[in-house]
């Protein structure tokens, strides 16, 4: 079988082609012409002579995401994309538009395995890890969309990015390549459920790429109701973990907390979350419960949200309030897929 190309990292295609004795100087070409003019033919690189493509096309494949439907618009804010793999499987992207922020949120896996109580995807149950061109090509086929050049990617899509980590990885250096799509390290964000040896791995890649947690409690009981990987992964193991992080990296953290109605929202959560994370260099990012059809807990009121941002603003300050950008298309976190594979099933 032929080598999808667009798995290999820049450094990686120099590697491959030096097997065969091809300079340095045509693996940057032929990057720049799938991920910065997202060519897809070999035909089309014209500066690469006729036997070499000959030669190249008889080895590599370019993979590609066929773009099945799209949802929203630039307009409302949020642009839902529906893309089909080789295979037939279906994943999601979302851009997003926030003041001077283009953002796309990108699917690591088909389903996840994780099963968190909250999560739309975790009714699909797990599928297939992405390759990282797959994760990858979801932010180069959306740019291709659009005129507005993106500048923001979060790995917060279906799936989880640290249990595909090497690809999650690979992923990500592809994007932030200037030879790639050219996006700032410290503008890429991989978000994790709490997988404590990968969080401890991502410390020590060189690369300055942002870690976000999804905490969504402060005590490991509630955790474990609403997050059945907490059980594995203990709070006493993970704080440590993203401490240790903030400490080699000498950055914030960001933890994600989606607030459910009467579960994680009340004066005590409040506390909890206070006593949890007193010290630690992070951000807290509220999102509000996203309901979807069949899903079991409640959103919060605006009135619960801003109460309860209120009871950690004086000891944690840097909270920040998601909107639920893109609910209305069904476009929030965790909400990804399972609707477009209902329609496909139908
Ligand atoms: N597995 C990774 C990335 C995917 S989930 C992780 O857990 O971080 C991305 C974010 O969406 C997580 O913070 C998750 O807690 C949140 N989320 C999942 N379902 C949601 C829902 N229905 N409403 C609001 N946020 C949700």
């Amino acid at each position: 079988m032929k080598i999808d190309i667009k798995n290999l990292t820049l450094s990686q295609l120099v590697e491959e082609f030096g097997k065969f004795d091809l300079p340095s100087f045509r693996a940057r070409q032929i990057f720049k012409w799938i991920w910065q003019k997202g060519i897809k033919d070999w035909e089309l690189m014209t500066d690469i002579s006729k036997p070499l493509r000959t030669r190249l096309a008889e080895r590599y494949s370019i993979g590609d995401l066929k773009l099945k439907a799209r949802v929203g618009s630039a307009k409302e804010g949020a642009v839902k994309h529906l893309f089909e793999l080789a295979g037939g499987e279906r994943i999601e992207s979302v851009w997003l538009k926030d003041g001077t922020r283009r953002t796309v949120c990108v699917s690591t896996q088909v389903g996840c395995s994780l099963g968190c109580e909250f999560c739309r995807t975790a009714g699909m149950g797990f599928v297939r890890d992405l390759t990282a061109g797959e994760i990858a090509g979801q932010v180069l086929a959306i740019s291709k969309g659009q005129t507005e050049r993106i500048t923001n990617v979060v790995f917060m899509g279906m799936g989880e990015p640290f249990l595909n980590y090497e690809a999650s990885l690979n992923a990500a250096r592809i994007l932030n390549h200037d030879l790639g799509l050219n996006i700032g390290a410290r503008k890429i964000t991989l978000s994790t459920v709490g997988i404590v040896p990968q969080i401890r791995e991502f410390a020590q890649e060189p690369e300055q790429f942002k870690l976000a947690v999804s905490l969504n409690a402060a005590d490991q009981e509630t955790r474990e109701r609403i997050m059945p990987i907490a059980k594995r992964y203990p709070l006493k193991e993970l704080i440590p973990a993203v401490v240790e992080f903030t400490e080699i990296k000498g950055k914030r953290v960001t933890f994600e907390y989606v607030m459910l109605k009467n579960i994680n929202e009340r004066r005590k959560d409040a506390d909890n979350l206070i006593m949890l994370l007193a010290g630690i260099p992070c951000k807290i990012n509220l999102i509000p419960f996203n309901p979807y059809p069949e899903s079991k807990f409640q959103a919060p009121s605006e009135v619960d949200v801003v109460r309860f941002r209120e009871w950690l603003m004086p000891d944690l300050p840097a909270v920040t309030l998601r909107k639920s950008l893109g609910a209305a298309i069904l476009a929030g976190c965790g909400q990804l897929a399972a609707s477009s594979l209902n329609e496909k099933e139908k």
